[in-house]
């Protein structure tokens, strides 16, 4: 006998987040407004997410009392960031239903499997080659040629553990940097994209299969972190085609029930490389939260409680400016600026280069 559809959870209903930051923060204030209530588990006390909600749990994530306690004290569980180890989403995952589905996480948080899936489903990326030390690093690089640029396989975000090598580099010296005192470092070589820009798409799927995406954004960097996101992003309406379809296409294979963001490469060829996938809100999303109807934090608790998915129009052009370190004291002026919506994540120490907030920047749609 088929099993019967799941049913959506109710207004009041509890969703449990694993992870404290900034992303819970926004996710829990979503929610709130829908009438959920939010539980976040992460291990250090007084991080952003934890401050918007009475519920929380303070342990370790391999703490397996802690988790089975959460696990009792939630409907469903979700998680902010990519890192969360995948016994700690397989263990939750035994007990209550854990969206987007543990294998979604095993796959993003390991950049060569994510290029293998992305191949294995058509979806066009960056030449790469995987390198277990600095002799397959070689090989590597006389396969795809320099310049290219090493990444760590694992736990590499905003360009840490990425190094660039030059067209003569020292593959040696490369790996050494790259690997730092880790002995089992993994590293993957991609070939070096000389874009002319970067995007990216927030792709939904809810638990009845339903799929929906934002407009593509620019996003502009600096020192390897975000700094502006650009909407619309000044692209012809092929090239947000193909990145639409391709952010479409990757939902539907993960079987997502959730939201991932999908970083992409558009080259002076005209064609669109996917670089990246993060299975959660997005910074280049923060601007729905003022440009959209529905917020890609209202849409991510949509898909994991089971709602249906809300409008993803955009009734504004957007610029979002992440305030980093210091940036975020320029309040004062920000809230002056009548186009401006100010957001602050609530942390204390703003150490440079620390994302502390961000501002939407509001035009009439163009
Ligand atoms: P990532 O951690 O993969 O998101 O990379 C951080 C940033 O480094 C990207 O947003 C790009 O600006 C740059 N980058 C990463 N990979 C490549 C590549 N293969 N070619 C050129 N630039 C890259």
């Amino acid at each position: 006998m088929a099993e019967p559809a799941p049913q959506p959870l109710p207004p009041g209903s509890t969703i449990g987040i694993l992870g404290g930051g900034q992303l819970g923060r926004m996710t829990a204030v979503a929610a709130a407004e829908l009438g959920y209530q939010c539980h976040i588990f992460c291990p250090t006390p007084g991080e952003p997410a934890t401050q918007v909600t009475p519920l929380s749990t303070i342990a370790a994530y391999d703490d397996k009392e802690a988790l089975s306690r959460f696990a009792q004290a939630v409907d469903v569980v979700t998680y902010e960031f990519e890192n969360v180890p995948g016994d700690t989403a397989g263990f939750l995952a035994s007990q209550r239903p854990v969206r987007p589905n543990p294998n979604v996480l095993r796959i993003c948080q390991n950049r060569l499997r994510e290029k293998d899936f992305l191949s294995s489903i058509s979806v066009p990326t960056t030449p790469y080659a995987g390198a277990e030390g600095p002799d397959a690093l070689a090989r590597a690089a006389q396969l795809l040629g320099l310049p290219a640029v090493l990444k760590t396989v694992e736990m590499g975000y905003d360009g840490k553990g990425q190094v660039l090598l030059a067209r003569e580099a020292d593959t040696t010296a490369a790996w050494r940097e790259m690997a730092g005192a880790q002995s089992a470092a993994q590293g993957i070589l991609e070939g070096f994209v000389d874009f002319e820009l970067e995007i990216s798409v927030i792709v939904a799927r809810g638990l009845d299969g339903t799929v929906t995406t934002y407009p593509p954004v620019e996003n502009r960097h600096r020192n390897h972190i975000l700094d502006e996101t650009i909407v619309p992003a000044p692209i012809s309406s092929a090239i947000a085609k193909a990145a639409e379809t391709h952010a479409h296409r990757i939902a539907e294979a993960l079987d997502l029930v959730g939201l991932i963001g999908v970083e992409m490469f558009v080259t002076k060829d005209g064609r669109v490389l996917v670089n990246e996938l993060a299975p959660r809100p997005h910074n280049s999303g923060h601007w729905t939260q003022d440009g959209c109807v529905t917020s890609q934090f209202e849409q991510f608790v949509r898909a994991v409680a089971g709602l249906p998915l809300g409008s993803t129009e955009r009734h504004s052009d957007v610029v979002m400016k992440n305030l980093l370190g210091e940036e975020a004291n320029d309040w004062r002026a920000i809230l002056s600026d009548p186009a401006a919506k100010l957001h602050l994540y609530g942390k204390s120490e703003a150490r440079p280069g620390r994302k502390m907030g961000h501002v939407n920047r509001l035009s009439p749609k163009r």
